[in-house]
């Protein structure tokens, strides 16, 4: 059978091009396929696989909880929206304002993102041992949460970074 190079967006839960065989039908039955088996997973695919998942997971359940508790309705722009405070430098946000926002390379973002970030306080236990997955999720699931808006966040977590190189 002859292979054909396709390029995929996300298969399961890794992103790369893959080598597939030329399957008749639609682009998810060919992905399908890829998924039962044509594919090899690194470990680190299985890894990052597992952190976005569990990431979903928060998304889904703690952050919107915690969300849903210290939203407050203010008045923004004449109108009242449902908003969040930055824990930093105070700036109140409406829940679904997206905006283009400064990138590290100082460019603006192609795509809105939303205006604020859930931060874990304390940071989450990095997983990267299968040992680690324990205290890595009960850190992201159970750690405490702020809001930051959007630079105030990457600031922080900036600082976090350095902080764990030195
Ligand atoms: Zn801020």
């Amino acid at each position: 059978m002859e292979t054909n190079k396709v390029k995929t967006k996300k298969v399961g839960i890794c992103r790369r091009e893959i080598l597939v065989p030329e399957i008749k039908g639609s682009f998810k039955q060919i992905i399908q396929k890829a998924e039962l088996g044509k594919l090899s997973l690194t470990d680190g695919d299985i890894k990052s696989g597992i952190r976005s998942s569990l990431r979903e997971l928060w998304r889904a359940s703690t952050r919107a909880v915690f969300l849903e508790g210290i939203r407050r309705e203010t008045l923004i722009e004449g109108k009242h929206r449902l908003s969040v405070k930055c824990k930093e430098c105070k700036r109140v946000m409406w829940i679904g304002a997206k905006e283009r926002v400064k990138l590290k390379n100082g460019k603006l973002s192609k795509k809105a993102k939303s205006v604020f970030q859930v931060d874990h306080v304390h940071g989450c236990h990095p997983f990267t041992e299968y040992e680690d997955l324990g205290k890595f999720a009960k850190d992201l699931f159970h750690g405490e949460l702020r809001v930051l808006c959007y630079s105030c966040h990457q600031s922080h977590t900036d600082k976090q970074s350095k902080a764990k190189r030195s």
